[in-house]
């Protein structure tokens, strides 16, 4: 779609798993979009086709360090979001999320942009209350090997509401569950990477713990669509939901709340993969890995009239093709 006068979108983070799709997307709607990454664990294979538009740019930036540029919209995306890779240099996630906001947010102040920001289900660390919702506080370890993800996570989200509270930054925030799909990193160490490469390369497939603890997969593309959805509200329809839901400010979740134990997706991977000579192994289980998790997306459902379409099975099978693209 061809605009006079596009809107312009600054997205962090542009050049990993869901900036890359984030970008694409907003190119589709018409927008300009500025692209930012320090590319720690992005790639920009993930963005190459878009370079061709003229509508896109890449900066090659820090969100450690301050950023100018006018926008109406600013997305950010910018963390490190798999265990090794958060846990391989955990003060810089941790200053990722937190100066990372902080710098976002004074860039919104400044130029009275919107920006949506994007925090995790892992705020709610290992869940004393299930299914998780928007107002459970959460039950996280503030000195174990996740808390830089889960704390700075925390941390960004504080920042954003009271630069909302204080300052009046228009700061939307949405709480992400373990979302999976193509231009994931195959070496991130994620549970759906990691199955699909192994059993595409014949490997074990490495289950941790028992196995049986839960997780709910969520499809890249129903995201982007919440995200979309959730930009484009007005300011005012924000403000009446968070008051009707007593919410100190607009946070919501996203997921699929389809709930499968880690062994479940190891089988269900294998019946994708029907010629892979791979067996299921048990491995020591990560420290405060979380036994169970899956979203209540009420809030979502009511605010952007949004629900995942997509099928565990359905993903599953386009993320094995995406990944059988780079082991040929
Ligand atoms: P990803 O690792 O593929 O992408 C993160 C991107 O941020 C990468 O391109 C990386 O190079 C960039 N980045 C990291 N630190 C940066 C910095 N200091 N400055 C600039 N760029 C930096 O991860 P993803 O899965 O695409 O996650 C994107 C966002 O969504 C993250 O904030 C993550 O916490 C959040 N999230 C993702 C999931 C999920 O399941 N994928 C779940 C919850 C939250
Ligand atoms: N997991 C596993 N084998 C792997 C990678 C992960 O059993 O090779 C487990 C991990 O212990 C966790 C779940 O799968 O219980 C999801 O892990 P992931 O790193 O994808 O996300 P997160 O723990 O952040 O939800």
């Amino acid at each position: 779609m061809e605009l006079k006068f596009p809107k312009k979108a600054l997205v962090t983070g542009a050049a990993g798993f869901l900036g890359s799709h984030l970008c694409r997307r907003l190119l589709e709607d018409g927008y300009e979009v500025t692209a930012l990454d320090n590319l720690f664990t992005g790639t920009k294979n993930n963005i190459i086709s878009l370079f061709d538009n003229k509508r896109f740019s890449f900066v090659l930036h820090d969100v450690t360090q301050p950023f100018w540029g006018q926008f109406d919209e600013i997305y950010n995306l910018a963390c490190p979001a798999s265990p090794i890779h958060y846990q391989h240099n955990p003060v810089e996630t941790i200053k990722s999320s937190v100066l990372g906001i902080m710098n976002m947010l004074d860039l919104a102040l400044k130029t009275k942009a919107k920006i949506l920001h994007t925090s995790t289900s892992e705020v709610y660390g290992d869940p004393l209350v299930h299914p998780q919702v928007e107002k459970y506080w959460g039950n996280v370890n503030t000195i174990g090997v996740r808390s830089c993800y889960d704390e700075g996570k925390r941390c960004a989200e504080t920042f954003a509401a009271d630069y909302r509270r204080e300052y009046g930054v228009d700061a939307r925030m949405v709480r992400i569950f373990n979302t999976y799909g193509p231009n994931m990193h195959p070496k991130d160490g994620r549970v759906i990477s990691n199955f699909i490469m192994q059993a595409l390369s014949g490997e074990d497939i490495t289950l941790f713990g028992d196995g049986l603890q839960t997780r709910s997969f969520q499809y890249c593309d129903d995201l982007i669509e919440a995200l979309r959805r959730y930009m484009e509200l007005p300011r005012g329809a924000i403000d009446a939901f968070c008051e009707r839901h007593s919410l100190g400010a607009p946070v919501i979740n996203t997921g699929n709340p389809g709930e499968y134990t880690i062994k479940e997706l190891a089988e269900e991977t294998l019946r994708q993969i029907p010629g892979s000579a791979s067996k299921l192994v048990y491995r020591p289980i990560p420290s405060d890995d979380p036994k169970r998790r899956k979203p209540d997306i009420s809030l979502a459902k009511e605010l952007l009239g949004w629900e995942p379409k997509v099928h565990l099975k359905e993903g599953l099978a386009k993320t094995i093709e995406y990944f059988k693209t780079l082991v040929r």
